[in-house]
């Protein structure tokens, strides 16, 4: 159970904003919530669990672990944790670590290797568990930073999906802590003393240094503008087509145009 006061209030709103906005949420869902004892996802599944009690739909969720096999990972405190809350819990340990020592090309990505080896892991497990959706710890900051990253070094304007069906047409993929800041989960980690643990893994902090620029970008800019995370979170639901310069969504328009 979380702390009821006014900020608890705040997070709880958002996501159900959230849900409501991308119909993330429908009846019958069984949701595996993807927990790796980060702060993010302890948040994620405290709140949907708050959502649950009062929506006027039914839907069950089970907190879903997948352990990639990095020496020192606390797992034990994480799992204790989650069964004193009574959550429905799945624990899951791989090899994955192995695998990527074994299998990465030198040079390539750890840390892009491992989540895609772990992704696949999680959607493995869902079939299993029988569920439909996976939902996601990412929140705004996140989303934010990754349309920033997108147009910076991948010449794309693309940030990432609320919701998405997976490649494997089974499972759709969720994020309903799109409108939370990340000071606020930071905040509710702290107030309800989330028992945060690392992943154990080598790279920890080392890889995305392209992300951590971002951040701390954003951080500088917003300490001038307070709104401009919000602002830039409303961008992408508010997009402009006629001034972009993507020429398929220029020539959609002008059909469209011929037509009406
Ligand atoms: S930070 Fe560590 S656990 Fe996370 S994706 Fe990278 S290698 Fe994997």
């Amino acid at each position: 159970m979380l702390l009821d006061n006014a900020h608890f209030r705040k997070v709880k709103r958002l996501t159900g904003k959230a849900v409501g906005d991308f119909n993330l949420i429908e009846d019958g869902d069984r949701i595996a919530v993807a927990v790796s004892g980060g702060k993010d996802s302890y948040a994620l599944l405290h709140i949907l669990t708050q959502l649950q009690r009062r929506a006027p739909i039914n839907y069950e969720l089970i907190a879903v672990n997948v352990d990639a096999g990095f020496p020192g990972y606390r797992k034990d405190v994480l799992e204790d944790y989650l069964r004193q809350c009574g959550f429905q819990v799945h624990m899951e340990s791989t090899n994955c670590t192995q695998i990527i020592e074994e299998k990465r090309r030198p040079g390539s990505s750890y840390c892009a290797f491992c989540a895609r080896l772990r992704r696949g892991v999680l959607y493995f497990v869902a079939d299993r568990l029988g569920c439909n959706k996976i939902a996601l710890g990412h929140h705004l900051d996140d989303f934010i930073e990754t349309l920033l990253l997108n147009q910076f070094y991948a010449g794309k304007l693309a940030a990432m999906s609320p919701k998405l069906l997976a490649d494997n047409k089974r499972h759709t993929v969720i994020r309903p802590l799109v409108y939370v800041e990340e000071s606020d989960i930071i905040k509710l980690a702290r107030q309800n003393e989330f028992p945060v643990i690392d992943c154990g893994c080598p790279v920890m902090g080392q890889e995305d240094q392209k992300r951590q620029r971002m951040k701390q970008l954003l951080t500088e800019l917003a300490d001038e503008n307070p709104y401009l995370k919000r602002s830039m979170i409303r961008a992408l639901s508010n997009v402009q087509p006629r001034h972009l310069l993507d020429r398929e969504l220029v020539r959609l328009m002008a059909l469209d145009e011929q037509e009406s």
